[in-house]
């Protein structure tokens, strides 16, 4: 792969080794619609790692062997690059950049970034804006990144809108990011105006403990993609920009009451279809009213029944992406056999006792977080939700491993 920076202009050409489908770290095909994209407003100076890091997360998926850059990367991220995918990378020259003092917000508006900001309430936030791409036609206008863009805003805090369309180098399964990283593209390319030492991602204890969404059902310590010590947490320490998580030992419960009782809540968003609120009907809205519908201890209000195909996932046999949650809807939901979950509910069988463990904190999250932050985190965490005991540690730590076995 050899890639160059024009600005905030981005053109990579794959090497003969490397592939039009790639696999992004979390495993997932992604197929490639074109070979440049472009990130806007950002400085032109920054670190010459920052310019490589930011790179690497939209070419990753589709390097295989090496990857020349148009500057110098430090020894340090060579080797981050070396060590974590096999990659040899170059040129390499300079020195790597130290960290900086402040931590930044990677703000998307979902519950979980809204429950990291609210830890947070001084960190300035970066929001990621999808623009169209001058040579790829968008075939997805529902999707409203300027409603998400104008709440931002409304939150009264320090916000960089950074507009990118580099989602539009993927052509399959849809426009979206190569690599989950690349949402941060923008700010690591801000990290030496912003004077950045971590940047803060709503990621919660599923993603980051639990396999996370659809790809893997298993106790996940050492997991690639958010582990301080798995290749994307080496590459951006490498570069002086922390990944955080804020977030990262609580459950999606927990961030959907921390989001809800937040001064940020009117800002809360997670459907980017219709300008007006939520749009109820696609399958993300359903599983975050059941969540909600959960946190608030009241029936569900949903248009969508079990018929539909949105639905169509929760009448089948477990195991389900996301399955904590489905477990800790189905247990407090009242009047859940008269959802689309009644299926799921029978399958699973869960009571309010089995889910308690995802009410509280996961403790190795918190010794997780780099210090400058961890005290912070910690004492939000004590204070709001409460730790694991030992019994509930060890449901995170057997995940995936008791019903429904590991091969999924
Ligand atoms: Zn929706």
């Amino acid at each position: 792969m050899r890639v160059r920076w024009n600005g905030g202009e981005l053109t990579f050409r794959l090497d003969p080794e490397d592939e039009i489908t790639g696999r992004a770290a979390d495993d997932h095909p992604v197929k490639l619609a074109t070979n440049s994209c472009e990130i806007r407003g950002v400085p032109g100076d920054a670190h010459d790692d920052l310019w490589a890091v930011a790179a690497w997360t939209i070419v990753a998926p589709w390097t295989r062997r090496r990857i020349t850059f148009d500057r110098p990367v430090s020894p340090e991220l060579a080797r981050a690059l070396h060590d974590g995918w096999g990659v040899e990378a170059g040129p390499v020259g300079g020195t790597a950049r130290a960290a900086g003092r402040r931590l930044a917000i990677s703000y998307s508006g979902g519950a979980d970034s809204v429950a990291a900001a609210t830890i947070f309430p001084d960190a300035p936030f970066v929001h990621f804006r999808r623009v169209s791409h001058r040579r790829v036609p968008n075939r997805w206008p529902h999707y409203r990144s300027d409603v998400l863009a104008k709440l931002a805003v409304q939150t009264g805090r320090e916000v960089t809108t950074v507009e990118s369309d580099l989602e539009f180098t993927l052509a399959e399964p849809r426009p979206g990011y190569p690599e989950h990283h690349a949402v941060a593209a923008g700010a690591l390319l801000l990290a030496d105006e912003m004077d950045l030492g971590g940047l803060a991602f709503g990621y919660e204890l599923g993603s980051r403990w639990l396999g996370g969404d659809r790809y893997l059902l298993r106790y996940t310590p050492d997991n690639l993609m958010w582990a301080p010590h798995g290749a994307w947490g080496r590459l951006f320490a490498a570069a002086g920009v922390h990944i955080v998580l804020p977030v990262g030992g609580v459950s999606e419960a927990v961030t959907m009451r921390i989001a809800l009782e937040s001064p940020l809540k009117e800002q809360v968003r997670w459907c980017l279809r219709g300008t007006g609120g939520p749009c109820r009907t696609c399958g993300k809205c359903l599983y975050k009213e059941l969540i909600q519908a959960a946190v608030e201890r009241r029936p569900m209000e949903t248009p969508i029944t079990a018929s539909r195909p949105v639905a169509r996932k929760w009448q089948e046999p477990p195991p389900y992406g996301g399955q904590e949650m489905i477990e800790y809807g189905c247990a407090r939901v009242p009047g859940i056999e008269r959802t689309p979950f009644a299926k799921a509910a029978q399958y699973l069988r869960a009571t309010e006792e089995s889910t308690a463990w995802l009410d509280h904190c996961y403790r190795p999250a918190i010794d997780e977080i780099p210090g400058v932050w961890r005290g912070q985190v910690a004492e939000f965490m004590a204070t709001r939700v409460g730790f694991m005991d030992e019994a509930q540690t060890r449901r995170v730590e057997t995940w995936g491993t008791e019903t429904w076995g590991t091969e999924r």
